[in-house]
């Protein structure tokens, strides 16, 4: 996690050296890089919070990042905590989950291990490969007595299907929550991403979209679900010598406040940028077969973060040797959410069968490839690794 490097310049696709030749890139481009809009002001920032000897513990910056998420997300309530699990952690308690909790298992892996770190069982639910989110009829499938509460994830910030979910969560008594970690900024039907279900988590994590260090949030429009999460953030205390509920230390410190606030005043031009790399990643990889990009609806607000291409039977390489070739470039390219939750060691152990459930789920890991984007990358680096792509697929 550098800062911004002088790279080699990039050689034409005809050069790009995949048997031994030096890489087309000198310093390796990730995906994920953190984006920081003002060092200047960040360090303006710091310099400020200790002068002020106000480290943390609620202090005027993780207020005023509140105040700011709040009005940027159109929610009542936001609550700033040290990172999105613990986020959905406290989300989860706040809401009196038990039981059975029905999450997708083509996420990050924190979105099941919050809920089994909380001592309730994860469900893994299949999605609809065209959308990667929650397929509703395979979440009703997956209901039981036991059944409390869904999690949809808003993936790649292409929103889950709220109304859908909502209908069945209503129809079963349940709750509905939302992981957006993937989903600052974006709008559903127009309705920004925030105000779904009875609360929606975001990540600030230095690798996501909106970078606070690390750093995540509750939205809610719900005033006494606010409140347990704030009183659950802080060791359940009220003032200075009253605890009133078993609690956490969820809290935000300065430094992370600091950084978002400068990156939230520079998200405008971040989704600028990413929309850009996303065109021209759309051109590069136009008429490779097999190859497919996948789409934002130009409908709604989007922030582009990831760049996801699908690689599917008909092209001429292998998605994993797709990637092996990237990296061999210094493009760090990588599968993601492969091979799901329910494959993974822990899940895989508790709940062999779960695989039946969710062939969409295997299909999808097998196909995604994700590209870097972001401040650091720019077109002519996103022409040469779709060079690389389309020479590794046997479209010269
Ligand atoms: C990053 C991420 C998280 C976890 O966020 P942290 O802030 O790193 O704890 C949870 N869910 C999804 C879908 C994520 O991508």
């Amino acid at each position: 996690m550098r800062a911004e490097t002088p790279r080699k310049p990039v050689q034409g696709p005809a050069d790009l050296a995949i048997n031994g030749a030096p890489p087309a890139f000198a310093e390796p481009l990730h995906v994920g890089r953190p984006n920081v809009a003002d060092r200047e002001l960040y360090l303006a920032k710091i310099e400020a919070m200790l002068d002020s000897g106000w480290l943390t513990n609620n202090g005027p910056m993780v207020h005023e990042f509140e105040a700011r998420l709040a009005e940027s997300l159109d929610v009542k309530h936001v609550v700033v905590v040290c990172n999105a699990t613990i986020a959905l952690e406290i989300a989860i308690r706040a809401l009196g989950l038990t039981g059975e909790v029905i999450v997708p298992s083509y996420t990050f892996i924190a979105t099941a291990h919050a809920v089994y770190w909380q001592g309730l069982t994860p469900v893994f639910a299949d999605i609809d490969p065209a959308t990667h989110c929650l397929d509703p009829a395979s979440v009703e499938r997956m209901i039981t007595p036991r059944t409390t509460g869904i999690i949809g994830v808003h993936l790649w910030g292409r929103t889950a299907p709220t109304e859908a979910l909502q209908a069945l969560a209503d129809r079963h008594g349940l709750k509905l929550m939302y992981d957006a970690a993937h989903a600052f900024g974006v709008t559903r039907g127009g309705r920004r991403v925030g105000g779904f279900g009875s609360c929606e988590v975001f990540s600030f994590h230095a690798t996501k979209f909106l970078n606070s260090l690390e750093g995540g949030a509750v939205a809610t429009n719900d005033d006494e679900l606010a409140q347990a999460l704030r009183l659950m953030r802080n060791f359940g205390f009220v003032g200075y010598d009253d605890v009133i509920h078993p609690g956490t230390n969820g809290k935000m410190v300065e430094a992370c406040a600091a950084m978002g606030l400068v990156n939230l005043a520079g998200i405008d031009g971040l989704i600028e940028t990413n929309a850009r790399n996303h065109a021209a990643y759309g051109r590069g990889l136009e008429g490779i077969p097999g190859v497919s990009l996948l789409t934002f609806d130009p409908a709604e607000r989007n922030n582009f973060q990831y760049v996801v291409a699908e690689i599917g039977p008909e092209a001429g390489a292998t998605r994993d040797a797709l990637v092996e070739a990237l990296n061999a470039e210094n493009v760090l390219a990588r599968k993601y959410f492969w091979p799901g939750c329910h494959r993974m060691k822990p899940y895989r152990d508790l709940f062999p069968w779960a695989d039946v459930h969710l062939p969409a789920t295997n299909q999808v890991a097998a196909r995604v490839l994700v590209l870097p984007t972001g401040s650091s990358v720019s077109e002519d680096d996103i022409a040469a690794i779709c060079g690389v792509i389309r020479v590794r697929c046997g479209q010269r």
